[in-house]
């Protein structure tokens, strides 16, 4: 356990969780606000403790036996007989075969699950009789019945986890994952061998995050190169010029981009593992728009 590096946890203060990253957190704080109420980033019941070394070095760490209580997806998560690690973790990880159904999956509940906490901190009021409010509302009753633990009960249920694209970092190097987040930027261009390549960047305020789109995602009989190139002169349009508001869910591998250490990539290789606005590639084409959302990533 001791190689992953946590570096962002939950503090939990009036039965509101909000990520707090390591480097905000300071010692005094800690022990008179936030002792016992810090827990894992990804919704788990481990409580989390922060330690600040003489040499100003921080770190967070799991209370001690409280290991396990991490779900068992979390890289955190630590069995006490028979220990399981970071590696094994990943190796399972990789060796388990993730099926299209349990990433289209993934990406609708990210979805929806977004819209449910639209309406929790808003009442579920002042809105515009849409579809989508609708069905949220049916949700909603679900979804809140018992305070805070539907995330964890996600995180049990579901195979794929996601995470925030603002809370992308080195621990999830070759992981992945469902990562969702605000689209700031839009880019593309040609490799030296011709070849197109796009670029979605996120938010994320430590580094550079993108949702990277290689030749594997438009070598096939889903979307050709072409296609892609319309797509990202639409979302450029959309995005970049009339600066519309867009949210992209997405499924990928997280790797460093090349040379560059606080760079990261999602690395998109099928346009089914991607909405934008809740709209598929296909759906982006035939509009040559993006429609409107009204709900924040957290
Ligand atoms: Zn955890």
């Amino acid at each position: 356990m001791a190689n992953v590096k946590m570096v962002w946890c939950l503090k939990n203060i009036n039965d509101k969780k909000q990520p707090v990253y390591i480097e905000n957190m300071e010692k005094d704080t800690y022990e008179q606000e936030y002792k016992g109420k810090l827990t894992c980033i990804h919704g788990c019941d481990a409580r989390i403790k922060f330690t600040e070394r003489k040499n100003g070095i921080k770190f967070y760490s799991t209370w001690n036996n409280e290991g396990d209580k991490h779900s068992e997806d979390c890289e955190f998560h630590v069995k006490y007989k028979g220990k399981v690690g970071r590696k094994r973790l990943m190796s399972d990880e990789e060796k388990r075969q993730i099926t299209e159904d349990q990433i289209k999956n993934a990406i609708e509940r990210k979805i929806k699950n977004l819209k449910y906490k639209f309406i929790e901190v808003n009442g579920g009021k002042d809105n515009q009789g849409t579809n989508s409010i609708e069905n949220t509302g049916v949700e909603r009753a679900k979804v809140s019945s018992g305070e805070g633990e539907s995330q964890d009960l996600n995180l049990k249920r579901e195979n794929v986890t996601s995470i925030e694209s603002s809370l992308v970092n080195s621990t999830y190097i070759d992981r992945r994952k469902c990562v969702y987040g605000d689209i700031n930027n839009v880019q593309y261009d040609y490799s030296e061998g011709n070849e197109l390549y796009g670029y979605l960047n996120l938010q994320n305020e430590h580094y550079k995050v993108s949702v990277y789109f290689p030749p594997a995602f438009y070598n096939n009989e889903d979307i050709n190169e072409d296609e892609l190139k319309r797509l990202l002169d639409i979302l450029k349009e959309e995005i970049n010029v009339k600066e519309k508001k867009a949210m992209v869910v997405c499924f990928g591998k997280i790797t460093f981009k090349k040379k560059k250490h606080n760079e990261f990539n999602i690395n998109v290789i099928n346009p089914l593992h991607i909405k934008i606005n809740e709209m598929s590639i296909k759906e982006i084409l035939i509009t040559k728009s993006i429609k409107e959302i009204n709900y924040e990533v957290r």
